[in-house]
């Protein structure tokens, strides 16, 4: 039995975090290296609770997106290399001395690297190649500069190239992934021919390993949102465990007779007598104010029961007039029903955006 919750609580289910491992890795060839993405607190959860669990099962790499990401897991003992992939310049002695391997994505970073790293000897570097997605990454063009500097350098490294796919999830863009595929595979030929050996070369996020492993998984793949039981796509949905699921409590019960108002800017107006239930999570836990007046539901001992008003910083206020409930009892936000990517609809946004929100005043509570 699991004990009861009597505060607000993410609950971070381990057996699931394998089971989504083993899911991704049924995908890709046994050679195929894997890359955990563990940024963003492990998307919301927890990195380093999350990033010691998964090192003991198979992975070969992690990936942050920020220097104090890696630092972080470094000294929680994570051992296995830890890509950082968008490191800024000014964290660069910090990065070489917790051994962190950085993404350089623009002459700019490229020779602030340099520069840092003057005293090291093939420190593993990883160059990432913009084929579409014009967010980060040099152009094919920046072949022929990058050329002089990576022969007879012997600071640097180049530990893997890679990419980042725009769309992979949307099958009606395929023409586009596959020609962000195409340019990656010119890319790489030509450094490759550059190059007296050869770096690990890797293109597909979790979409990527669910819709083009058969065409693109190179030397290696990166997952997040796949590890935490998305899949972007209702195919995938049965075989993906949810990782996390948001639990609170009743705070206080209100019985509202018709024309009161509930929360500040008498968000909503009650129409009828009617029940309502202040829950301690708000906005500063990540459920933002496009939640409330007509948006997203709590789950109250299996009803569904909608947020009302406006959402206030630290708590919230649902509708509970016909579930029969009382202060102590338990609500869910998402877990299994509703999933956090159902949940996140309900006010037009993705699982991305609602697992990285969950503030980390909020207490974690892993489950093995
Ligand atoms: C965040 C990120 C990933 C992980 O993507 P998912 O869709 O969560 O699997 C992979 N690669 C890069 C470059 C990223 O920024």
């Amino acid at each position: 039995m699991m004990t009861k919750i009597q505060e607000t609580t993410l609950e971070i289910n381990l057996p699931a975090l394998q089971n989504n491992l083993s899911f991704l890795k049924s995908k890709i060839k046994p050679s195929t290296k894997f890359m955990a993405v563990v940024k963003a607190y492990a998307y919301g959860s927890d990195a380093e609770q999350l990033a010691l669990f998964l090192e003991k099962l198979q992975v070969d790499y992690f990936a942050v997106a920020y220097t104090d990401e890696g630092i972080a897991l470094r000294k929680a003992g994570v051992t296995k290399p830890i890509l950082v992939l968008h490191p800024l310049p000014i964290h660069f002695p910090e990065l070489i001395a917790y051994k962190l391997e950085p993404s350089l994505y623009n002459k700019y970073v490229f020779d602030a690297f340099l520069i840092a790293s003057e005293k090291e000897k093939e420190y593993p570097v990883h160059l990432k190649f913009n084929t579409g997605l014009n967010r980060l990454g040099f152009s094919a063009e920046d072949i022929s500069t990058l050329e002089n500097h990576l022969i007879n350098n012997e600071n640097i490294k180049v530990a893997s190239v890679f990419s980042h796919l725009g769309a992979s999830e949307d099958l009606t863009e395929k023409a586009f992934t596959l020609q962000q595929i195409t340019s990656f595979k010119e890319i790489t030929n030509r450094l490759l021919s550059l190059l007296n050996y050869k770096p690990l070369l890797h293109i597909l996020n979790t979409s990527g390993i669910l819709n083009y492993a058969d065409i693109a998984q190179f030397d290696m793949v990166r997952s997040g949102i796949g590890l935490y039981g998305f899949g972007n796509d209702a195919r995938f949905k049965e075989d993906f465990k949810p990782v996390v699921a948001l639990k609170s409590v009743i705070s206080q019960i209100h019985s509202i007779t018709p024309n009161q108002s509930i929360g500040y800017n008498k968000g909503h107006i009650a129409k009828t007598t009617m029940k309502t239930a202040t829950i301690p999570l708000g906005h500063a836990d990540g459920i933002g104010r496009h939640y409330g007046k007509g948006k997203g539901f709590l789950t109250v001992h299996g009803k569904k029961c909608p947020i009302i008003g406006n959402v206030c910083m630290d708590m919230l206020m649902i509708d509970v007039t016909n579930v029969a409930c009382k202060e102590g009892d338990e609500v869910v936000v998402f877990g299994e029903n509703p999933t956090a990517s159902e949940f996140a609809a309900t006010a037009g946004t993705i699982s991305y955006e609602i697992l990285t929100a969950i503030s980390q005043r909020i207490r974690r509570k892993i489950v093995y």
